[in-house]
C-alpha cells in the first residue's frame, strides 16, 4: 500500500498521524470516519481482523445537533434497539449480528434492561461499554477531529450518519454528483402486498391525455399500481380523521429544515389542513383511473407502488406524513382495501443525510467507482440503530479483507443483513428512501405456507442456515481474522 497523505483527511493541514507507522513499517491501514453505531462497529470489525484502524470522531470539539456526549455509539433518542424476538425482523437481525461477532450487540446484551420482548439498554452504560472496547483495542486509535474531505489512497469507511457535518457532506456530494445526496427524509408508509385487500383494491396504471385524447396503458403492459378507491363520504371522513390525528413534533433544529424542504414534498396532514379538497387534487387524484367493479372513476384514489424487486412490499404514493405512528396505523386503515394493512415502515419526515445507495454502492458497501471507499450506517439509507450496526459490521469486515487481499463479501439476500443491504443497493434510485429491517425484504420461500407464524419461522430458519453457509463459504471468522475460504461441507 502506498503512503497516505493525511492532509486529504484533515482539510489542508499536513499532519503526521501517530498510527501511520508501526515498527517502521506502514501497516495495512483502515480509516473509519464517524464514531457512531456504524463507525464503532466498523472499526472494531476491521481491527479484530488484524487491520490497524484510525477512527475519526468530531465530537466533542464539534457536536451534532442531536448528540449530547463525547461517547462513541451514543444513542441519540430512544434507548431501545427494538424487538428481541427471534422470529421478528429486528430479532433475526440481532441474532445474525450476534453470530457474526458484533461488538455493539454484545455491549447491548451486557447492558440490557427489563423491557419485555425488546432489547432496551442503559443508555450511558451501553455507549460507555462500546467506547471502552474501541479505545482499549490495541489496533484502534481514536482521533477526535472533524474530517472535512473524503480520503483517497487508503481503505476508508465513511459512517458519519444522518447528521454528517456540512463540509464532509459537500465533499460527498462532489463525488456522488448533484442530486445523489439527500438532507431530509420524506418517507411514505410501506405495507406488505399480501395484507392489501384485493377484493376492494384494483391494479391499474393511470392513463394520460395527449391532444385532448386519453392514452390508455397498452393492454399487454402490466398495471404498475394498486389503487384503493374512495367514495365521496369515505374521502371526507378520511380527511377529517387526518386533520384530527395527533402529529409528531419536529425537533428545534429540524424546524428550519422543514420550512426549506416541506414545500416540495408536503405531508398529507398539511395538505388536508390547507383545504378539504387538496388531497383529492394532489396525491389522491382519481384522474385516469376506472374502478373495474363499477366501471366509473372513483371520487378519490390512494395509489400504492411496488417497493421491492420481489413485489412483497408496496409504498403509499405521495403519503409522506408526520402523524404519530399509532395514529398512522389507525387513520390509514380507514382506506378501503387497507383495513388490514400490515405496515413494515411508517411515514416520517426528519433531518437525515443519506446517499442514493442504489446508484452509488454495491452490496459489499463499496463505492461503485472506488473499491477502497466504503460507506455504512444511516448515511447509506439503513434506518435505525440495528440496521446501522449491521452496515458497520459489513463495511468493517470488508475494509479489513480489502487490506488483506481477500475478496469483499456480501451476505445472501435470504438473510436479514443481506436483504437489507440488497434493498438499499438495488431499490429504485428515483424514489429511494431509507428502509428499516423487515421480513418483507426477504425473498419468498416458494412454499405454500399459509399460516403466518409458520411462514415467519421458515423464513428465519432459512436465514440462519444461509448465514452459516455464507460464513463457511467465505472463510469468515466471526469476530476474528478471516482466512481464504476452506472447502465447505454445505
Ligand atoms: C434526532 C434523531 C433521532 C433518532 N432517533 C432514533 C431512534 O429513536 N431509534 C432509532 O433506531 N434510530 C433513531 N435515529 C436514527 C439514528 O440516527 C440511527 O439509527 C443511528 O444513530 C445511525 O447510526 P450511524 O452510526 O449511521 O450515525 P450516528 O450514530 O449519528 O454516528 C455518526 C457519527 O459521525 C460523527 N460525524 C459526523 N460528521 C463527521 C465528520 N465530518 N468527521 C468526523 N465525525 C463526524 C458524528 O458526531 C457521529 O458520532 C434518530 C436520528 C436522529 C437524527
Amino acid at each position: 500500500m502506498t503512503p497516505v497523505t493525511w492532509a486529504s483527511l484533515r482539510g489542508l493541514r499536513q499532519v503526521t498521524c501517530r498510527a501511520k507507522y508501526r515498527g517502521g513499517v506502514l501497516s495495512p491501514n483502515v480509516v473509519v470516519i464517524g464514531g457512531g453505531l456504524a463507525g464503532s462497529e466498523a472499526a472494531w470489525q476491521a481491527a479484530q481482523r488484524g487491520a490497524r484502524v484510525d477512527l475519526f470522531e468530531m465530537r466533542p470539539a464539534r457536536m451534532t445537533p442531536a448528540h449530547r456526549t463525547d461517547r462513541l455509539a451514543e444513542l441519540v433518542c430512544s434507548n431501545s434497539l427494538g424487538s428481541n424476538l427471534p422470529n421478528r425482523a429486528l430479532g433475526l437481525l440481532k441474532n445474525e449480528l450476534r453470530r457474526l461477532g458484533s461488538l455493539a450487540i454484545a455491549c447491548a446484551d451486557a447492558t440490557s434492561l427489563p423491557a419485555g420482548d425488546a432489547l432496551a439498554v442503559g443508555r450511558e452504560a451501553f455507549s460507555q461499554a462500546v467506547t471502552a472496547a474501541v479505545q482499549e483495542h490495541p489496533r484502534i486509535d481514536v482521533i477526535r477531529e472533524e474530517v472535512l474531505r473524503l480520503p483517497d489512497g487508503v481503505v476508508a469507511v465513511v459512517a458519519t450518519g444522518p447528521l454528517t457535518s456540512a463540509a464532509l457532506a459537500e465533499d460527498i456530494e462532489r463525488l456522488a454528483g448533484q442530486g445523489y445526496l439527500s438532507f431530509f427524509d420524506a418517507m411514505a408508509p410501506v405495507v406488505t402486498a399480501d395484507s392489501i385487500d384485493m377484493e376492494v383494491a384494483f391494479k391499474a396504471s393511470r392513463y394520460h391525455w395527449h391532444r385532448g385524447e386519453p392514452v390508455r396503458p397498452q393492454a399487454n403492459v402490466s398495471a404498475d399500481y394498486i389503487n384503493c378507491p374512495l367514495s365521496c363520504d369515505e374521502y371526507y371522513a378520511f380527511v377529517e380523521a387526518i386533520k384530527a390525528a395527533e402529529k409528531a413534533h419536529l425537533r428545534e433544529f429540524e424546524q428550519d429544515d422543514a420550512r426549506r424542504y416541506f414545500e416540495a414534498c408536503l405531508p398529507i396532514e398539511v395538505l388536508a389542513a390547507r383545504s378539504p379538497d387538496a388531497l383529492a387534487f394532489g396525491p389522491m387524484r382519481p384522474v385516469g383511473l376506472r374502478d373495474p367493479r363499477t366501471g366509473r372513476r372513483p371520487f378519490a384514489v390512494v395509489q400504492l407502488r411496488q417497493d421491492d424487486l420481489s413485489g412483497a412490499l408496496y409504498n403509499i404514493v405521495g403519503f409522506q406524513t408526520n402523524l404519530r405512528w399509532a395514529e398512522q396505523r389507525r387513520v390509514l386503515r380507514m382506506i378501503p382495501g387497507l383495513q388490514h394493512a400490515e405496515f413494515v415502515r411508517l411515514g416520517q419526515m426528519h433531518r437525515n443525510t443519506f446517499i442514493n445507495s442504489p446508484k452509488l454502492l454495491g452490496p459489499t458497501m463499496q463505492w461503485c467507482t472506488r473499491d477502497s471507499l466504503l460507506f455504512a450506517g444511516q448515511l447509506t439509507g439503513t434506518e435505525g440503530y440495528v440496521g446501522s450496526i449491521a452496515g458497520g459490521l459489513l463495511a468493517g469486515l470488508n475494509a479489513a479483507r480489502i487490506t488483506q487481499g481477500l475478496a469483499p463479501v456480501a451476505f445472501p439476500p435470504t438473510t436479514m443483513i443481506g436483504a437489507l443491504m440488497h434493498y438499499i443497493t438495488h431499490a429504485e434510485p428515483g424514489s429511494f428512501q431509507p428502509m428499516k429491517a423487515n421480513l418483507g425484504l426477504l425473498p419468498d420461500l416458494g412454499l405454500p405456507i399459509r399460516d403466518k407464524q409458520k411462514r415467519q419461522d421458515a423464513l428465519v430458519a432459512r436465514a440462519l442456515a444461509d448465514l452459516e453457509a455464507a460464513i463457511c463459504a467465505s472463510g469468515l471468522a466471526p469476530g476474528g481474522s478471516d482466512r481464504p475460504a476452506p472447502p465447505c461441507n454445505h
